[in-house]
């Protein structure tokens, strides 16, 4: 690192703290389409998309709507040996419900209703503030509460659970897609499309106030300025000797580094870890069809979707509900492990390994609604009917713990080590100049 880098410092208005490696980087003021990224870990830093307000308002109002109106209409219907059913949305809490897995109901009116809306209606109301220029009264708590709520909405994961469910009850009913079926199918593309047009910066920056100079250098860590990122809104605050402080500009808690990240972390993984085994050996549901039962696990099930052919959702299932938790498990134990082992020629891949573990955990939760949808479904008495079993329960919880466990996991430690290990691994000032992509080209200052 050059010693101009060391000795420079820059006004925090063009400062960002890296939450996710803790370097210090000047950001340039981005023209619209631009996003800057961090150059030693790649992590968005701040971005300017085009119409930022109305875009994710329209989308918004647009998704409420259709969802609206799916919660209203027939969803899906079912009929075998001449005896037909209709399931609604609502419905799938109730039935579950009755079978005494209220955790499954709890889950679905969570993720797939309360939440959702709930976004929806934040996004709306924060933006038309926004929009009209007039400061929305709870605007800075909301956008903070927007953040945190993203990774459990669960309407398109949802959606996913509904197409593996009918292939699985195909050969035994005739399905009918009903109302409600494709409004929700939209809503939940929409509510996709509201989530990527979000422009946390813009927002920050009209419910809170833009962001307040802090003297930084940049191309150093913050923990050696006593200064961190805030994770909600981005201002770089003071820390104290213990690291802690509070953000001047959103009001949220500031941590250098998550306290007790890696126990905490080993923690949930090794409780997911034990609940993994119940989740595949217990069956996931019981089939009751003309007065005989059959218990049917995880595995079971993939080697049924096999042996009728359906390789693609056999494949879905096998990934989603197999591989990924064992996956999620092993990447966390091996980034807690590499906390103590700095490479630098590998920091880029280990980020992406904990990208990949932070994306994919929530698509897990395909299982628990093919379970809640089967049963909601299939209720015809002694001609057929689909009971959740315990094994769902434990593999619910499996996917609620691991994506707890990635959020406690605080990558800053893997570059911790880092810095600790050469000063000469560290970017020079010329590096700590973020780079820009503009219509996907990156360039540096
Ligand atoms: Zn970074
Ligand atoms: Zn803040």
């Amino acid at each position: 690192m050059s010693t101009k880098a060391h000795s420079s410092c820059e006004h925090a208005l063009h400062m960002h703290v890296c939450t996710e490696c803790d370097l210090v980087s000047r950001v340039p003021e981005l023209q619209r389409g631009e996003r800057a990224r961090c150059p030693r870990c790649g992590h968005t830093l701040a971005k300017h998309l085009h119409r930022r307000f109305s875009a994710p308002f329209a989308y918004a109002v647009a998704a409420v709507v259709l969802g609206l109106v799916s919660l209203y209409f027939p969803f899906i219907s079912f009929e075998s040996s001449g005896i037909s059913k209709a399931m609604t949305l609502p419905d799938a809490l109730l039935v579950p419900y009755r079978y005494g897995y209220g955790f499954l109901s709890y889950c679905y009116l969570i993720g797939v209703l309360v939440l959702p809306f709930a976004y929806l209606g934040i996004v709306i109301y924060l933006h038309l503030g926004a929009i009209s220029h007039t400061p929305a009264p709870g605007g800075r708590f909301l956008t903070k509460s927007l953040r945190h709520m993203q990774p459990w909405v669960m309407s398109d994961i949802f959606v996913v659970g509904v197409l593996v469910s009918l292939v699985k009850i195909m050969s035994l009913a005739t399905i009918g897609f009903e109302l409600a079926f494709i409004p929700f199918c939209l809503f939940a593309l929409l509510l996709i499309c509201t989530m990527q047009s979000i422009d946390y910066g813009a927002l920050f920056e009209r419910h809170c106030g833009p962001l307040q100079p802090v003297a930084l250098r940049a191309g150093e860590p913050g923990l050696a300025q006593r200064v961190t990122g805030c994770r909600s809104c981005g201002q770089p605050g003071v820390v104290n000797e213990r690291g802690r402080g509070n953000c001047q500009r959103c009001g949220d808690a500031l941590r250098a580094r998550t306290p007790r990240s890696i126990q905490v972390t080993l923690a949930l993984v090794v409780t997911a870890a034990l609940l993994y085994i119940p989740s595949m050996a217990l069956p996931v549901m019981t089939i009751t069809s003309v007065g005989s039962s059959e218990g049917q696990t995880i595995i079971s099930g993939v080697l049924l979707l096999l042996s009728s052919g359906d390789f693609p959702v056999a494949l879905v299932i096998f990934f989603a509900s197999i591989m990924v938790p064992v996956a999620k498990v092993i990447a966390l134990l091996w980034l807690c492990r590499k906390t103590q082992q700095p490479y630098p020629s590998r920091m880029r891949a280990r980020m992406k390994l904990y990208r990949i573990v932070e994306f994919i955990g929530r698509w897990s939760m395909i299982d628990v609604f093919v379970v809640t949808v089967l049963t909601t479904m299939v209720q015809l008495g002694q001609i057929m009917q689909i009971v959740p079993g315990k094994g769902i329960i434990a593999f619910a919880l499996v996917v609620i713990i691991t994506m707890i466990a990635e959020m406690q996991f605080d990558p800053r430690l893997l570059w911790d080590a880092l810095e600790h290990k050469a000063d000469d691994s560290a970017p020079d000032k010329d590096d700590a100049m973020v780079s820009q992509s503009a219509l996907g080209q990156d360039f540096s200052q």
